[in-house]
């Protein structure tokens, strides 16, 4: 039978616990739509949490609820496997060849360490903070991901992969493909404090996939409008509200209503909030249902980790293998 390779992607995320709809929108969304499409590897980022926070004591328990949401939000890890980074020891050991591939000065122009650091002074930064993108290569490439979904932030990340891919390759025989990032499509979804910045639970402007509708509707209630709305009846500008953007995402149905309402003082900010909460909790109860039985089974958990984790594992060795052979290694 003549059956066509399907392309791989790794798309990963550190275990920072329960996700946001944020995370949905920028993330979770576009893995569960590209499941059929492609071959695709799960990672959960531990190692990559330590770059900037070595306190491990809750990582477990992030990692768990973290998946939790990952399967609750649609990812199928019987076609795809759910693996943890640090239980695969050869992301270390890819990461430790690559890191001969690229130099100091690469890594310090990558321009999100030069965001990341703007507080800090670069001498100040960990080895292991500046080297992430190679650790990062070394996940993508084990696994010969050919896509890499990424937000506009990323892409310079997916950069320097291919570069290190390249200078593999060139140095020691073909191994690795050059990824391509693949962006997504809707990638930022602002937070709830309306500061035009990124919904980010470390902020305290989330709104979590697991928050029941009472917790939803309270957020919301508390969320700032259009400055310019001070009374129900006066005219809103929908392109600068948060409300608004929630629902051209979670009630599209409605946006034109919402819109026309907005704009002519018609609709007043307390209903449209409503209106908003009530798509955002239809959207989210499918989703805090199917958590709630892994929740009461945690072990179905680790389960799928034990077995996700075989089977990367398998992918990871035979690329290894690849790897010592083309270096004549041992
Ligand atoms: S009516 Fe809705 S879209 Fe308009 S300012 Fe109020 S909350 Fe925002």
């Amino acid at each position: 039978m003549n059956q066509q390779k399907q392309k791989t992607i790794l798309s990963g995320m550190r275990p920072t616990g329960k996700l946001h709809i944020g995370h949905w929108t920028g993330a979770l969304e576009n893995w569960v739509a590209l499941q059929e499409e492609y071959n695709n590897y799960h990672l959960v980022a531990d190692y990559h949490a330590l770059t900037t926070d070595l306190d491990t004591s809750a990582l477990h328990t992030h990692t768990i609820d973290m998946v939790i949401d990952w399967i609750a939000g649609g990812i199928d890890p019987m076609k795809s496997p759910i693996f943890r980074q640090s239980k695969i020891k050869e992301h270390t050991e890819l990461h430790l060849i690559f890191s001969m591939l690229i130099t100091k000065s690469r890594l310090e122009r990558n321009p999100s360490i030069k965001e990341q650091v703007r507080d800090l002074e670069i001498e100040n930064i960990t080895y292991g903070h500046l080297g992430y993108p190679v650790l990062q290569a070394a996940d993508i490439l084990l696994y010969r991901g050919d896509v890499v979904p990424v937000g506009e932030d990323q892409l310079s990340h997916v950069e320097i992969t291919r570069e290190i891919a390249r200078r593999f390759n060139s140095t020691w025989g073909e191994v690795f493909p050059e990824p391509q990032p693949k962006l997504t499509r809707f990638a930022r979804l602002p937070g709830l404090d309306g500061k035009d910045r990124k919904m980010s639970k470390s902020m305290g402007n989330a709104l979590l996939m697991s928050d029941d509708p009472e917790t939803v509707g309270q957020k919301l209630r508390k969320a700032p409008t259009d400055v310019q709305k001070v009374r129900r009846n006066d005219p809103g500008r929908p392109d600068v509200c948060l409300i608004f953007t929630y629902h051209q995402k979670f009630n599209p149905g409605a946006v034109e209503d919402v819109r026309a309402g907005c704009e002519s003082g018609a609709l007043g900010c307390v209903e449209c909030k409503q209106r908003c909460g009530t798509a955002i909790n239809a959207f989210l109860a499918p989703h805090i249902e199917k958590r709630r039985r892994y929740e009461e089974e945690p072990k179905l958990v680790e389960d799928i980790l034990h077995d996700g984790e075989a089977r990367a594992r398998a992918t990871a060795q035979e690329t290894m293998a690849a790897v010592r052979d083309a270096m004549k290694l041992g």
